[in-house]
């Protein structure tokens, strides 16, 4: 939830947000009074700077938590044919992230021509902020992505995973081929989905691979493995990034 006190995050994005506005007012007022010596110019820019705290390195990026923050030029992911977006309003990301999906989608396409294309649920609004009915999704660096379905079919809504009805080797690929890239922070997928997959995979991966992976078998709560399990996430999975190098804003 947002905090009602407005909490780091958000004032960051106000403040990052308030910094353009500065820069334009100061260019503006460069262009209208065009002998106003530079000293006065850097004098205004450098209580402009005072006064809104402007943090230079968020005026692009992920900003503050997932859970309370925003995103600054924020990519958008579009659908093509090895990604299938389900809604164009929320498909704001960092560039980061969109580019992690569509290498990754496209990587699926290769390795199975015969599959529906990735199908993407909910990353961030652009400009970020508060995304019902998420909690996080809120700085560019929350993904929603269907697991494969055995029927080879594309869906365009996210199905229950149970047992027969999860494609197991598409989806252990897809999870492998996220993790190569080295963006991924966490992948929240329910304790049980986790286990069909685990089950299937542990006869050919090597148990030392599937405990750095895996939070199954451990408990609910364990703090160990990529892949976390979440409630509500049964029919999905939800990616996070860690904070892009640079967006010195962000948090994790
Ligand atoms: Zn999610």
């Amino acid at each position: 939830m947002l905090s009602p006190d407005h909490s780091l995050g958000v004032r960051d994005c106000q403040h990052a947000r308030y910094s353009f506005l500065g820069f334009l007012a100061l260019f503006l007022v460069r262009c209208l009074m065009p002998r106003a010596s530079v000293f006065a110019v850097a004098m205004l820019l450098l209580l402009a700077a005072c006064a809104g705290r402007i943090p230079m390195g968020a005026r692009n990026g992920s900003v503050g938590k997932t859970n309370d923050g925003c995103l600054i030029g924020g990519a958008r992911l579009e659908s093509n044919d090895d990604l299938l977006v389900l809604n164009a309003d929320n498909c704001w990301g960092t560039p980061e992230l969109v580019e992690l999906l569509q290498a990754a989608a496209h990587e699926m396409r290769a390795a199975y021509p015969e599959a529906p294309p990735l199908v993407v649920g909910d990353l961030s609004r652009e400009g970020g902020g508060r995304l019902s009915p998420h909690e996080s999704h809120q700085s560019g660096r929350d993904a929603d992505v269907a697991l494969y379905a055995t029927d080879n079919k594309t869906h365009k809504r996210f199905l229950d995973m149970t047992r027969g009805a999860l494609d197991v080797p598409k989806t252990w690929s897809l999870i492998q081929t996220l993790l190569e890239k080295g963006h991924v922070q966490y992948i929240l997928m329910d304790w049980e989905v986790q286990k069909l997959i685990y089950d299937e995979i542990s006869l050919f991966v090597p148990e030392q691979e599937l405990s750095r992976i895996f939070q199954y078998p451990r408990p609910r709560g364990a703090r160990a493995g990529v892949i976390r399990h979440a409630a509500g996430h049964r029919d999905h999975m939800h990616i996070r990034i860690r904070c892009p190098a640079g967006d010195v804003y962000c948090t994790d």
